[in-house]
């Protein structure tokens, strides 16, 4: 892509008069190999829909439409889109909408859609990553989430349970999906350039529980991480009476006096099974009587 560049960046921006606004993560890829590389661990084929959030300058989304079915952009700074409609001019595969992620009816962005795949793929803005990243799992509409973070957060997403960067987001990214740091890219990929190093990564969403167990389950990570050097047993004492928690941690094989922060995805969800599974029978005897 012809823009993607310091100089390509630097001549837009004096075209159309645009300015960085750093509280809103801009800093765009300068790197057609490294936005060609994020678009290929994307996995997107012509059967596929991809939604990238932010498209900035139009790096990344021209190296999705050359491999996507369909791109659809979300990008919640207006003065963008004039620049947009230059850079992206000759792919008619493209739909720019306007809009902020956390706000968006992500499903109704989709209506009329006729590819049978659909996935995200983005260099996200760094300042929503975490909330950004939930949200996508929790909307249970993409088969994969392909995403440019910050190092940092990156590494919380494939921490080992129990390590110091384990914490209650990476319980819930390794809940929802399979993930997979895919690699690393540095900070003179950018312009202008972060002040954190990069990662990308790739999360794949598995079905784990039925509703009813998931709820539970997250009620369950909440509380852990809510005081997570504190006990299994002190951290759930608000959410379940003592012998519902004795018992379910009794059938999921867990210690209750082992800190909070070191409970795993699969303790986790035995113990939100075994919990539902309690909390059913005894509602189902207290219907009967
Ligand atoms: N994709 C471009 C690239 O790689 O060069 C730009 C990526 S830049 C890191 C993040 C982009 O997200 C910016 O274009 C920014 O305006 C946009 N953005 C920031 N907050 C957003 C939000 N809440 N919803 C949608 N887009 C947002």
């Amino acid at each position: 892509m012809e823009y993607c560049s310091v100089q390509g960046v630097k001549a837009l921006c004096e075209e159309f008069g645009f300015r960085f606004t750093k509280s809103l993560g801009q800093n765009f890829l300068v790197s057609p190999q490294t936005a060609a590389r994020i678009a290929d661990a994307g996995l997107a084929d012509k059967e596929t829909t991809v939604l990238e959030i932010g498209p900035g300058f139009g790096a990344m989304t021209a190296a999705l439409a050359e491999r996507a079915g369909r791109v659809v952009a979300l990008e919640l700074d207006r003065s963008l889109f004039p620049v947009l409609e230059k850079t992206l001019a000759e792919f008619d595969n493209v739909t720019v909408c306007e809009g902020d992620v956390l706000k968006t009816d992500l499903a109704a962005l989709f209506a009329g859609d006729t590819n049978p795949h659909r996935c995200v793929t983005a260099n996200l803005p760094y300042y929503i990553t975490t909330k950004t990243i939930l949200l996508l799992l929790s909307s249970h509409l993409f088969e994969r989430i392909t995403v440019m973070i910050q190092k940092e957060a990156a590494d919380k997403i494939v921490a080992a349970p129990g390590s110091e960067q384990w914490c209650l987001f990476s319980l819930l990214c390794n809940y929802y999906a399979e993930t997979k740091l895919v690699f690393t890219v540095p900070r003179s990929a950018f312009s202008p350039q972060p002040g954190v190093e990069s990662a990308v990564v790739r999360l794949t969403p598995v079905k784990r529980l039925e509703e009813a167990e998931e709820a539970w389950f997250l009620k369950i990570a909440d509380a852990v991480f809510a005081m997570r050097r504190k006990t299994i047993a002190n951290c759930l004492k608000a959410l379940l009476p003592a012998e519902t928690l004795a018992q379910a941690a009794q059938t999921a094989g867990i210690d209750t006096a082992r800190r909070g922060e070191s409970l795993t995805v699969a303790e986790g969800m035995a113990l939100a099974q075994a919990v539902q599974q309690i909390t059913q029978t005894s509602h189902t005897k207290k219907s009967i009587c």
